[in-house]
């Protein structure tokens, strides 16, 4: 469990090693360092790239119409995969593919978009 937790961290560049063969065994021995002065670098990466995402998921729901069941089946279409159904709900067979006003999500995007740039 520690190896794991270990190539983790190291996999976030918060930790190096050294690896040396053990003349006797023949075994690889591990000497592990830290290095957590990597932590806020690692932590702007990654806001960046939730940033990049949010973005991205931003602009489709901005540039497309999207239906659900009137019924409330699971599932969420684009224009033209609904078009393709006939505006008919393919779970139930039965309710009509109404668009889903997706404003409130946008807004939710945005909101956590400008959240996370003004975090410093
Ligand atoms: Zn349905």
């Amino acid at each position: 469990m520690v190896r794991k937790i270990l190539y983790i961290l190291n996999d976030n560049k918060l930790t190096e090693f050294k690896r040396v063969r053990d003349k006797r065994s023949g075994w690889f021995i591990y000497f592990w360092q830290e290095s957590f002065d990597n932590l806020p670098l690692v932590l702007e990466e990654r806001r960046n790239w939730v940033i990049e995402k949010l973005e991205s998921r931003m602009k489709y729901e901005e540039q497309n119409y999207f239906f659900q069941c009137k019924n409330g089946c699971e599932g969420r279409y684009v224009f033209i995969e609904a078009m393709d159904y006939n505006f008919i709900c393919p779970v139930c067979q039965q309710g009509q593919l109404i668009e889903d006003q997706n404003e409130k999500k946008v807004q939710i995007l945005k909101d956590s978009i400008i959240k996370l740039r003004n975090q410093n």
